[in-house]
């Protein structure tokens, strides 16, 4: 067992980490209170300079200008930039272009990759995922009601989407639709390229969550599909694939998004230390005297240690074995470091009181947004059934004594 980082990953990470402390966390107040169109153009500018570091697109391939970095390398990375919400955006690794590119890349046609692909990795345009539906349960998406009806040489979709992150904004979607009603169904539906400017593609509205409806990168789109016309040329890898596909997808991002959790643990984690340190609570005592601001410190220091080591095992597993044989790994760590960050979260906000819940400090910030994560990607139950399904397994047919 080797925890060692390599001295190439301790460059990088020490790159990251004071791009990350000089340049993003100083625009974070703005990021808070202020339209995102107006910041667009200092963010680009941020980008450009990752771009001239080479540091961009850490986990993309470097035939397409990115740094090639594996999944263990990328996990280091990811930690590194969640700590602010505009560092994967700015390093050009923000889900969901991240999985679509993954997906694009392994699946993509040589035509699709060069018109979708590589602009995406060059960070010119964006992209969104177009699965979830607003009528239908989002943990067992083999209900669908989303179709791709073939007509000609198109497909003509119709259906109503919510949640496609990032829509606004976006060049185009990769679409979750019923291609094949009559076959067996997790190979019903097909994965679909569609151009956000084709007519029929309605972005209805960005939808307001925990009281914000934001704009561009940073939204979540209520699409309808409207006798949406794409020519068959779109399909992504074979018709009736769309799971197999997003299984592929689902794998890798949930590394990404549990070390970014664990990035955005750490800042709220230094947070809360300095806060319990420079808040005076009596003559002459700070917060820190106090035994359960140090039990939570405590606590959370043990919880995140854990959890990371669990993330970056169960990259090293998927590294080692793939995605489909890490399966109980990676449900693991999602539901696991889902309710570290939450609590950790919490306990953050706690020690800061009153200022704690005001947009003077990130950690409002993630605590509304990061709730999430204990329901995209799979919720928690989802990943919890599977996970225990998988172990009592391991027991039938045994009696332990
Ligand atoms: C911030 C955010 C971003 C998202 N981005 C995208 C995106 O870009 N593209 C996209 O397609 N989708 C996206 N989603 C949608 C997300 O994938 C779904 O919300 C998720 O799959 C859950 O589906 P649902 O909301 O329909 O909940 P439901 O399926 O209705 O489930 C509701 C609740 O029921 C419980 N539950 C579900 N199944 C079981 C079970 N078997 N046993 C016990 N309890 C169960 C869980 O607690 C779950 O939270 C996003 C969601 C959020 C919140």
């Amino acid at each position: 067992m080797n925890f060692e980082v390599s001295d190439k990953m301790k460059t990088i990470i020490g790159m990251i980490g004071e791009f990350v402390d000089k340049e993003l966390i100083p625009m974070e107040q703005d990021f808070l209170s202020k339209p995102l169109k107006s910041l667009i153009s200092e963010i680009e500018r941020k980008r450009e300079l990752v771009k001239q570091m080479e540091l961009w697109a850490p986990n993309h391939p470097k035939e397409y200008g990115g740094m090639g970095l594996d999944l263990v390398e990328h996990a280091l990375v990811s930690e590194a930039l969640g700590r602010s919400p505009l560092g994967h955006f700015v390093f050009g690794c923000q889900a969901p272009d991240a999985g679509n590119i993954e997906i694009l890349n392994m699946f993509g046609t040589k035509e699709q990759k060069e018109k979708y692909l590589r602009p995406l990795i060059e960070g010119r345009i964006r992209s969104c995922f177009s699965m979830t539906e607003v009528d239908m349960p989002g943990s067992n998406p083999v209900m669908m009601d989303t179709t791709a009806v073939k007509e000609g040489k198109d497909y003509v979709i119709n259906g109503q989407k919510w949640y496609t992150s990032s829509a606004d904004g976006a060049e185009f979607a990769i679409v979750m639709a019923v291609t094949n009603p009559e076959a067996p169904p997790y190979l019903r539906a097909s994965m679909i390229i569609v151009p956000t400017n084709t007519p029929g593609f309605n972005l209805v509205r960005n939808i307001s969550v925990m009281g914000h409806a934001g704009e561009g990168y940073f939204s979540h789109g209520e699409i309808l599909y409207q006798s949406c016309r794409v020519p068959q040329t779109n399909l992504l890898g074979p018709e009736g694939h769309g799971f197999v596909i997003a299984q592929e997808r689902l794998g890798p991002g949930r590394i990404h998004h549990c070390m970014r959790w664990i990035g955005i643990c750490n800042r709220v984690f230094d947070l809360m230390c300095s806060r319990a340190l420079n808040r005076i609570i009596s003559e002459g005592k700070t917060l820190a005297t106090k035994q359960i601001v140090q039990s939570w410190i405590a606590e959370s220091a043990a919880e995140i240690q854990a959890a990371r080591l669990m993330v970056l095992h169960a990259a090293w597993m998927i590294e080692k074995v793939g995605a489909n044989a890490a399966r109980k790994e990676i449900s693991l760590i999602k539901f696991m470091v889902a309710g570290v960050m939450q609590k950790v979260i919490d306990r953050a906000l706690q020690v800061h009181g009153g200022l704690g819940m005001t947009d003077d400090t990130i950690i409002s910030f993630f605590y509304r947004h990061e709730r999430a994560a204990r329901i995209y990607d799979g919720a928690d139950e989802v990943h919890k059934i599977s996970v225990a399904k998988r172990i009592l397994k391991e027991y039938e047919g045994k009696r332990i004594k």
